[in-house]
């Protein structure tokens, strides 16, 4: 069973009597410890299926389920909560609390998840030590480097053991020594059984994903195991 499913899935963004159709029925399975890279180019509708996948914006219709469940029909609430409990997001611009040291960075999604502070500070050091970055624990992320602080982000991106992390342009702020080790990461995480969607415009950043779902004017052109 996929652990995410859209069918016939439909978006149309309204703006006064404007109407524009992002998705035009997609249809997308992805199973558990899949890497997949989502790909197209500038207004293909990647960042509509990123905030589809991700649980921050809802489909005109057809139907997204996820881990075995049906999010269409949920309100802000509890899309909120299936966010915060299932989905590790990567962001191309870090979205880290500046104020906050790497490893208070890292323990946010078990906040919300209601885990204790003894463990959540524990998690939270195992995932820095995870990605490399153990000795950054008390480090805010002025203190770090781009990479470094993408590394932080994957830590807590990943610290809550969520169903799949959702990466969007990862590598889109870093230099090529950085975004060689980030994705480096990521081989690590899939190769640990990791569920990965990895959304990019870059060709060589997708033909690190094992499979590659290339996405054009709101449809899925080509979905190919990638033999790279
Ligand atoms: P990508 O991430 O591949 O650049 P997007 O998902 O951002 O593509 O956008 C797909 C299409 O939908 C584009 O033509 C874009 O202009 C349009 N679009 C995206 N968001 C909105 C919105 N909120 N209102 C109207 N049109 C939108
Ligand atoms: P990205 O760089 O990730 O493709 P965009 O620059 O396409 O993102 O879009 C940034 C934000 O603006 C998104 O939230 C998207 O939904 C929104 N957006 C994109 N195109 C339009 C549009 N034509 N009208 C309104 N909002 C849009």
């Amino acid at each position: 069973r996929p652990v995410i499913a859209l069918a016939s899935a439909r978006k149309v963004y309204r703006s006064g009597t404007i109407e524009f159709e992002a998705l035009r029925g997609i249809d997308l399975e992805i199973f558990e410890g899949e890497y997949v890279a989502i790909m197209g180019p500038s207004g293909s509708g990647k960042s509509t299926i990123m905030n589809i996948l991700g649980c921050l914006d809802t489909l005109t219709s057809g139907s997204y389920r996820l881990g075995g469940d049906d999010v269409d029909d949920l309100d802000e609430i509890d899309l909120a909560e299936v966010r915060n409990q299932r989905i590790g997001f990567v962001f191309q611009q870090f979205n880290l609390l500046p104020s906050l040291p790497a490893w208070k960075n890292v323990e946010l999604p078990m906040i919300y998840g209601r885990v204790p502070r003894e463990e959540r500070k524990e998690r939270a050091q195992r995932a820095l030590e995870r990605v490399g970055l153990g000795d950054r624990f008390a480090n805010r992320p002025g203190e770090l480097s781009g990479g470094q602080q993408q590394r932080v982000a994957v830590a807590r991106a990943l610290v809550g053991e969520p169903t799949m992390i959702l990466a969007d342009e990862p590598t889109g702020n870093l230099d090529s020594v950085s975004t060689r080790d980030v994705l480096g990461l990521f081989d690590e995480l899939h190769d640990l059984g990791r569920t990965i969607v990895l959304i990019t415009h870059e060709i060589e950043v997708a033909e690190r994903a094992r499979r590659i779902v290339w996405v054009r004017d709101g449809q899925i052109v080509k979905d190919e195991v990638n033999a790279a």
